[in-house]
């Protein structure tokens, strides 16, 4: 049985029954990664809640084209302010590689740990640098609607005119009104008219190398205007579902609503959908604070934060048991429960194939099935929905254990309840345990060896320090001394 699906749109602040627009299709657009960096337990969250959205759908008939951008330029070190530097360039500046060298990289890298985690690859993933034509002409639109200015060389959205007809903070719920009081007054050195009108287009300055010649000057596009750009490009004017994080509720998404609107005379987005943060032993995430975990980091359990190596089901399956608008708090101990979770919930399902069916059943399947179903209808609760399967697997054991009985017909039915929701629609894989036991064995070893070599540099025996030190650089561990220790991690 499927019954409807809700989704709680941010928009409307409730949950509203999934209508799409053109019968049997979705249109879904993700904000995904800007690619400066490794991907860490930031990138894993937004793209395991849409990838379930994604497979869900899928499984229910529809055919979705599913955009998940690339962002490789114009989004600045200052976002909120929309001034600094270009992160792509400042990167490329401190590793002396090419911007498009440094994209490419992480982007490899983004791919090489979205596919551990079993997300399945978009329909299309188009990059801002691909798409500055189709950016320039939506620029066009909204200067032609009268809704940005030209200002030295660069383009700005006029919020103050835009809010005269169009609401502007709809999605946030700030008021305009709010920002005139809170932001600081221009200093009239400035391009724009108002703190709060953000970039379209921006003038290059001489060391800035990433630029594309326009009407306006040699620049390149604000960060807002490639996700209006590319989602109005694949998915059409009006499309079902924008997803991403929720820091990205304000300014991006904002911007994104004022640009469609501007240019196309009305919204573009039916439902957004936003994923809560994830806090690390209840402290935000945050280069400066040294909790900054990779996701290698985290397979590889080399952080000094981490007790072990985590595997990517487990990450998964820790993610998933939080419903994607809660918030996530990190720990040792966390994950450590969810591996001990997703291993019994694995050997649970593996135990079906122990069952031998009889002719009578003593369970009732077909509500197991429906609780199932309305668990993830209801704005795709991931948290419900396993309870219920561990509910599945108790049921698994006692009919094993002789108290229950199961027929062949019940019996078909309950691998398919496992097979569609643990594998096709949560996206979990039976892991291979002895991958992970190799790896956390490593892991430890590693340590072992980086402890010795402590105790040896504290008692003069350079020889041996040194000898532990080229032996393991030999075997691609990548020693840091620190004030307390070591770090290391794998080339
Ligand atoms: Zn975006």
């Amino acid at each position: 049985m499927q019954q409807k699906t809700l989704i709680y749109n941010t928009l409307t602040r409730k949950k509203q029954e999934f209508i799409p627009i053109n019968k049997g299709k979705l249109g879904l657009y993700v904000c995904g990664p800007t690619v400066y960096g490794e991907a860490h337990l930031g990138h894993a969250r937004p793209a395991i809640t849409f990838d379930v959205v994604y497979r869900y759908f899928e499984h229910i008939g529809y055919k979705v084209r599913y955009v998940r951008n690339i962002t490789d330029v114009g989004h600045l070190t200052d976002e909120m302010a929309d001034e600094g530097e270009d992160k792509i360039l400042k990167k490329a500046r401190l590793e002396q590689m090419e911007p498009m060298e440094v994209v490419h990289h992480f982007t490899e890298s983004y791919h090489d740990n979205m596919r551990a985690l079993n997300t399945k690859t978009p329909s299309i993933e188009p990059r801002a640098s691909g798409h500055i034509i189709e950016q320039q002409e939506m620029v066009k639109k909204i200067i032609e609607q009268g809704y940005a200015y030209e200002s030295k060389g660069s383009v700005y959205f006029d919020v103050l005119k835009y809010n005269q007809k169009h609401p502007y903070g709809i999605l946030s719920g700030r008021k305009v009104e709010d920002m005139l009081e809170n932001t600081r007054t221009l200093d009239g050195q400035s391009e724009k008219h108002n703190n709060y009108d953000f970039a379209l287009w921006k003038k290059a300055s001489p060391e800035h190398i990433m630029r594309w010649s326009s009407e306006w000057s040699e620049g390149f596009p604000g960060w807002h205007m490639e996700c209006s750009a590319m989602s109005t490009k694949y998915l059409g004017e009006k499309f079902d579902i924008h997803g991403g994080g929720m820091d990205l509720i304000f300014p991006h998404h904002e911007a994104e609503i004022a640009q469609s609107t501007a240019a196309l005379g009305h919204e573009s987005v039916q439902y957004w959908m936003h994923n809560n943060m994830i806090t690390i032993n209840g402290q935000k995430m945050g280069k400066s604070l040294g909790n900054f975990i990779t996701l290698n980091e985290l397979f590889s359990g080399s952080h000094k934060l981490l007790e072990k190596a985590y595997s990517p089901m487990t990450i998964r399956f820790f993610i998933l048991q939080a419903h994607y608008r809660g918030t996530v708090d990190f720990s040792n101990e966390a994950l450590q429960s969810a591996e001990k979770g997703f291993y019994r919930l694995m050997n649970g399902i593996e135990a079906i194939e122990k069952i031998k069916s009889s002719n009578k059943s003593t369970i009732n399947v077909d509500a197991l099935i429906d609780k199932c179903y309305a668990a993830i209808n209801d704005d795709f609760n991931t948290p419900i929905l396993i309870a219920n399967l561990f509910e599945g697997v108790k049921t698994i054991n006692s009919i094993i254990a002789g108290n229950e009985s199961i027929n062949e017909s019940d019996l078909t039915k309950l691998r398919k309840l496992f097979n569609d929701f643990a594998f096709k629609i949560l996206g979990l894989l039976p892991e291979n345990k002895s991958d992970k036991e190799d790896n956390n064995l490593s892991s430890e070893l590693i340590k072992i060896m980086l402890t010795m070599r402590v105790e040896a540099k504290a008692n003069k025996d350079w020889a041996t320090a040194d000898k532990i030190r080229n032996e393991l650089t030999n075997l691609g561990v990548i020693i840091k001394d620190t004030k307390d220790g070591f770090e290391w991690e794998m080339k």
